[in-house]
């Protein structure tokens, strides 16, 4: 395994000092724009007042911060990176901030989501200390040792396989070792930007990743394969149920109903079905109160979710649309959530003979995380009379949640048999 690793060592090298050359020359390039301002044309003289630093140094104060492809709200998402990852910012219009991570194209940070830490001249790039490999019965543990944290990325490649991309890094061909292994398919490299990529492959769908942070870097945790038993697919699994809105937030209201309730009762019965299965099950709330949506993600990753499973009732603005426009559907984000939701919505469609409403990708709060495998099922549409009055009938709710249950089960043995 030394010789192994050794030798993974010396292709990280060799790539490093090949790239280094590109690194310098985009430098040179964005040095062209220039740091320093003539403000006097006539005689050239340089206010030394008005030299600023070509660089603010941002630091993310939001466990949930959103890197994007534009300057806008609306624009695709990048990645997400936690709090603490300073990253160097060249400009900022409307309430972003536009960063360098060092590649071809720029980024954005919106400016709410960070502080600013310092200013720079130049970037300075942090030299990673060490890689461990380290393994639990259900997780890969990749811990990245270095002095500063900065911006990553978790690319699902493929619904098999992840790469991790750890940017504004360099490998220190003395300094960087590597210890421990795993019994998982891990390779190090760098990009073709000279970053820090990590790759990870399974043999079985991925079932969830995350990156932790720590007072001297970072771990990357992979969770392995679920073992399951084909008999009892979902017996031992961690399942959180969120009951869509509460309080104050009643959700979408018609036909004397008011959505929250639909969801905590859907949500109670759902509840009390798993733990029959043996899964072990946790409610992100247990009464009529309002949780913030990123708090119910946090409520899941502290259970150690596998699955988190969102209930909502749809609703149309244009009613003269529900005609056309009804039925259960089910919204997931990542490659990982795809075969569940999928699942999920045959096994919905098939069993309350309700309108597809289609298996959607929609980059939702809900949706969005990586780690529990996240998906959120807009039952019916509250507005829809006949779905309404069926989806407040105890009977009804309680075959609604075996039809869940079934995709669950069609899920995993599929997958994990
Ligand atoms: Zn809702």
């Amino acid at each position: 395994m030394k010789k192994i690793l050794l030798f993974i060592l010396g292709f990280i090298f060799i790539q490093t000092s090949a790239f280094c050359e590109e690194i310098k020359l985009q430098n040179k390039d964005i040095g062209l724009k220039g740091p320093i301002n003539v403000t006097n044309q006539d005689t050239n003289i340089i206010d030394i007042n008005n030299v600023k630093d070509k660089y603010t140094i941002i630091k993310t104060k939001s466990n949930y911060t959103p890197i994007r492809e534009g300057a806008s709200t609306n624009a695709k998402r990048f990645s997400h990176v936690k709090k603490g990852a300073k990253i160097f910012a060249d400009e900022d219009k409307n309430n972003f901030y536009r960063i360098d991570l060092g590649l071809d194209k720029y980024y954005w940070i919106e400016k709410k989501y960070v502080d600013v830490d310092s200013t720079a001249n130049k970037k300075e790039l942090q030299k990673i200390e060490k890689i461990s490999f380290l393994e639990t019965p259900d997780m890969y543990r990749i811990k990245i040792k270095t002095p500063v944290l900065t911006a990553y990325n978790e690319i699902e490649t493929t619904k098999n396989s992840l790469d991790f991309i750890l940017y504004d890094v360099v490998i220190d061909k003395e300094k960087t070792e590597t210890k421990g292994k795993t019994s998982g398919d891990f390779k190090i490299s760098t990009d073709k930007f000279g970053n820090l990529k990590i790759s990870y492959f399974s043999k079985y769908p991925l079932t969830g990743h995350e990156v932790e942070t720590c007072e001297d870097g970072l771990i990357l945790k992979v969770k392995k394969p679920f073992k399951i038993d084909t008999k009892k697919p979902i017996y031992n699994l961690t399942i959180v149920i969120d009951p869509g809105h509460g309080g104050y937030d009643p959700g979408a209201c018609a036909n004397g109903l008011k959505e929250k309730d639909l969801n905590f009762q859907i949500s109670k019965n759902l509840y009390t079905k798993l733990k029959k299965e043996g899964a072990r099950v946790f409610l992100t709330r247990q009464e009529d109160k309002n949780i913030d949506l990123y708090d119910r993600i946090d409520i899941a990753k502290e259970h150690q979710a596998d699955f988190l499973i969102s209930i909502h009732q749809n609703s149309i603005g244009d009613k003269n649309r529900i005609n056309e426009k009804h039925g259960v559907g089910v919204y997931y984000y990542n490659k990982e959530a795809y075969d569940l939701a999928k699942a999920v919505q045959n096994a919905l469609v098939e069993g309350t003979k309700f309108k597809d409403d289609g298996v959607n990708f929609s980059s939702l709060a809900l949706t969005r995380s990586a780690n529990p495998i996240c998906i959120l099922i807009e039952c019916g549409y509250i507005v829809h009379d006949e779905e309404a009055k069926k989806l407040s009938d105890d009977g009804f709710q309680k075959d609604f949640c075996d039809y869940i249950i079934k995709g669950l089960e069609n899920y995993l043995v599929e997958n994990f048999k």
